[in-house]
């Protein structure tokens, strides 16, 4: 059975149909990717399942009718996202910022102590900067407190909005290096982005979307190897 089945999502604002009868679904330790150029569709797909915006359709968790549902209870049933612009608490430290992750599961930080130790050896820049102020991070350490807080909600599907988004090739690797780490590790992955090169190196299948339409989508090698992908999004590199 799948973990995760989105079928005709529809996603309106206002007059606006910014996302039209996508489907997909995933499978536990799966890694699916959604591609396509700016203003497609993609982050809409991700708040539309989610209940963050208004949308049509069905979605199913473990089999079970979700939309509709609040998004506290899809978080506490283990679907997790780290948006897109981090959304961390600039003046709380590090830690502290993971700790707000964790306290969905537990209120008391001694329960979170292995959850918070997995993050820091997963993350050891983090451990070294626990007690700075999260708004003084770069921007790459900033991705990484906010897929740390994602963990520590223990997700069963973590959501990632263009985690590579304005960091440096070095970072995006690094960040990269570690979602691969939590994929053999069995965590299910839906990862929305325009780096195309990137995501479909990690995915197992993508979706790429153009003007809230799916408009091709396969397993991530031969999308890789479609002359429409390596056109419009992959480029000669
Ligand atoms: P990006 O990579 O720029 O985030 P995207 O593929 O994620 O692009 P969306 O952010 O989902 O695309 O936007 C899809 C369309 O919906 C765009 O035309 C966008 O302008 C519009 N849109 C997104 N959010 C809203 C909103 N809150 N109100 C009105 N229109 C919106």
């Amino acid at each position: 059975m799948s973990l995760l089945s989105v079928q005709g999502l529809t996603v309106r604002y206002g007059p606006l149909e910014a996302v039209r009868e996508v489907s997909f679904s995933l499978r536990e330790g799966e890694a699916l990717t959604l591609i396509g150029p700016n203003g497609a569709g993609k982050t809409s797909v991700l708040r539309g399942l989610l209940g963050l915006a208004q949308a049509e359709g069905k979605v199913f968790l473990d089999g079970e009718e979700v939309r509709g549902r609040s998004p506290e209870a899809l978080l506490s049933r283990g679907l997790v996202l780290v948006p897109e612009g981090r959304a961390l608490f600039p003046g709380l430290s590090v830690e502290d910022n993971l700790l707000l992750g964790g306290f969905t599961r537990f209120r008391r930080r001694e329960n979170l102590r292995p959850d918070l130790e997995r993050v820091y050896t997963l993350f050891p820049r983090l451990l070294e900067r626990r007690r700075q102020p999260a708004g003084t991070l770069s921007g790459g350490e900033q991705q990484m407190l906010a897929i740390g807080r994602a963990l520590m909600a223990r997700p069963r599907l973590l959501l990632l909005d263009e985690p590579s988004l304005g960091l440096a090739p070095l970072m995006v690797q690094e960040i990269y290096r570690i979602l691969g780490e939590l994929k053999a590790q069995g965590t299910t992955l839906l990862l929305v982005e325009q780096n195309a090169k990137v995501a479909l190196a990690l995915a197992d299948r993508g979706l790429v979307l153009e003007a809230g339409e799916v408009v091709l989508e396969g397993p991530a090698e031969a999308l890789r190897q479609d002359p429409r992908v390596v056109e419009a999004y992959l480029g000669l590199s």
